[in-house]
């Protein structure tokens, strides 16, 4: 095998393929079809304001650093991530907040509120939790086994209980809070996983507790300054990134990988193709080759907004997340539709950054879950979800005192499930790739080697370990890790 790879796509799990294969000596070209690299967590300029299009929370910041320090350098020389306490602060309609922070004692203080032993219930949980998110990470995460046995084999006896994975996501928050509200917020993150915290396993409590205990962070000029960063790295190790440059299809023959042909019809040959394009959206892209259907279960799809505005709506922290009074039947709904009372999210980033808007302007940035195109079967017409769910989120965001007119919006951008699918090529416009069911963890999750074409690889959100910022940086490392034990034989 030569040590040429070719990657499809510039998004952050490419550029960390291509930046630890870099340090492994290939050569390494990266085709992106868009004009600006970064992938889902890219940027819109428009009149002055400047609005991450995706990612907006910052977790797990080693991870980021660990990627510098594998390439000799220092994040801190290129970006700076500034901590961002209290973090997120979770709404309800009849007034109930909870403010997330990861200092223990202002934590504990909001969680009275809502439970009588704040104090004793959070540090029982923070312990158990802490200890299963340390050997998760340790031993599960960024494991590159081949099988289900091979995976578990470091868990000691009765730890597969113990990891949670047993339970759904709920009740094992039950285990340690009573009050609805408190296992609402912190069950929310399971949308992101492309399920309910009813179905999830337990185990995915590691999130909420990553998010509390280890915080979390802005980099200063927006999540696109981290992506700069990470891209100025890769180029000074000498990665070739080509941007406006789709590929069309990754050709197959006699089982193995043997080029790709770019949307102008140019051939590029090379026997290591890695994939950072959702993996079933790679699968329709290979020519030569037949592959096993597959049943996919995805996460959801989102509603993006993306808003100019005159003013601070209020006293609206940086991260805020709306909640429904009733939690169950908002996940069943969004199986197939946007569900009534809407769940969102939303980001004030100028309201640390001010430098993102001009001078006395805000941007604003609302996330509202839908449902993959194939199951809103209800939905025929996007634009007028768009209207409604707009009035909606106004409405709410109103009732809880942080008031938004539509005069009040200088600058609007929407992307809906197609936009995301057609910039990006997310798979049936699923916004964080596969779902992270229990039959797609792990080992059961699609491979970053393909297992029928030699010299396909994947990387990013829909392989190993998972979706989120840190997760596709880490896929990068495990996929190169992978590529590297494959061509030394
Ligand atoms: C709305 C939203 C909010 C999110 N919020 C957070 C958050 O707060 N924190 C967090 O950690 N994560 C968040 N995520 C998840 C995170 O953005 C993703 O998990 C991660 O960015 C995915 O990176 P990736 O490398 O797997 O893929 P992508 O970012 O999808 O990159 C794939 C790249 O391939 C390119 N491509 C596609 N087809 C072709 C082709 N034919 N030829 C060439 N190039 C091609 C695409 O243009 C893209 O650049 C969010 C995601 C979304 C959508």
């Amino acid at each position: 095998m030569s040590k040429a790879v070719v990657i499809v796509g510039a998004g952050l799990g490419g550029l960390s393929a291509a930046m630890h294969l870099r340090m492994k000596g290939f050569e390494v070209t990266v085709y992106e079809k868009n004009a600006l690299v970064g992938g889902r967590a890219n940027r819109i300029e428009d009149r002055g304001f400047r609005f991450d299009t995706g990612p907006s929370l910052v977790n797990y910041p080693w991870v980021f650093e660990e990627l510098f320090s594998a390439t000799g350098a220092q994040m801190r020389d290129y970006v700076e991530l500034l901590p961002l306490d209290p973090s997120v602060v979770f709404y309800w309609r009849d007034g109930a907040h909870l403010t997330l922070s990861a200092d223990f004692d202002r934590m504990a203080r909001d969680l009275s509120k809502f439970e009588h032993a704040a104090h004793v219930q959070l540090a029982r949980w923070l312990a158990t939790t802490q200890e299963r998110f340390r050997f998760t990470f340790a031993h599960l995460v960024t494991s590159n086994a081949e099988t289900v046995f091979q995976w578990i084999r470091p868990v000691p006896k009765r730890g597969l209980v113990r990891l949670g994975i047993t339970r759904s996501l709920d009740s094992e928050l039950g285990r340690y809070f009573r009050s609805p509200y408190v296992r609402a917020a912190l069950g929310s993150y399971a949308m992101y996983l492309g399920g309910s915290p009813y179905e999830l396993p337990g185990t995915f409590s590691i999130l909420p507790f990553g998010e509390l205990y280890y915080g979390l962070w802005y980099p200063r000029g927006g999540i696109y300054a981290l992506v700069e960063a990470i891209y100025r790295r890769a180029q000074e190790l000498g990665v070739r990134v080509i941007t406006n440059t789709p590929v069309r299809s990754i050709q197959v023959r006699d089982g193995r990988v043997t080029g790709i042909e770019l949307s102008n019809e140019t051939f590029v040959p090379c026997e290591i193709v890695v994939s950072n394009v959702d993996v079933p959206t790679t699968h329709r892209m290979l020519e030569g080759a037949s592959i096993p259907r597959y049943r996919w279960t995805m996460t959801p799809g989102v509603i993006t907004f993306y808003w100019g505005l005159k003013h601070k709506p209020g006293e609206l922290h940086h991260h805020a997340i709306f909640l429904p009074a009733d939690m169950r039947r908002a996940f069943d709904q969004l199986r197939t539709n946007i569900p009534e009372d809407l769940p969102f999210y939303t980001c004030l980033a100028t309201a640390t950054d001010p430098s993102l808007a001009p001078t006395g302007h805000h941007t604003m940035f609302v996330l509202v879950p839908t449902p993959t195109l194939s199951n809103a079967r209800m939905i025929s017409d996007w634009s007028a979800v768009v209207d409604s769910v707009r009035t909606r989120v106004f409405e709410r965001l109103a009732h809880h005192g942080f008031s938004i007119a539509q005069s009040d919006i200088v600058v609007e951008h929407v992307w809906t499930p197609i936009e995301w699918k057609e910039r990006f090529g997310l798979y049936d416009g699923s916004a964080f790739g596969l779902s992270h069911a229990l039959r797609h963890i792990g080992p059961l999750r699609a491979p970053n080697r393909d297992p029928n074409i030699q010299g396909l690889y994947y990387v990013g959100a829909s392989t190993t370990p998972g979706t989120g910022m840190p997760m596709v940086v880490l896929s990068g490392r495990m996929t190169a890790e992978r590529i590297s034990n494959d061509v030394r034989g």
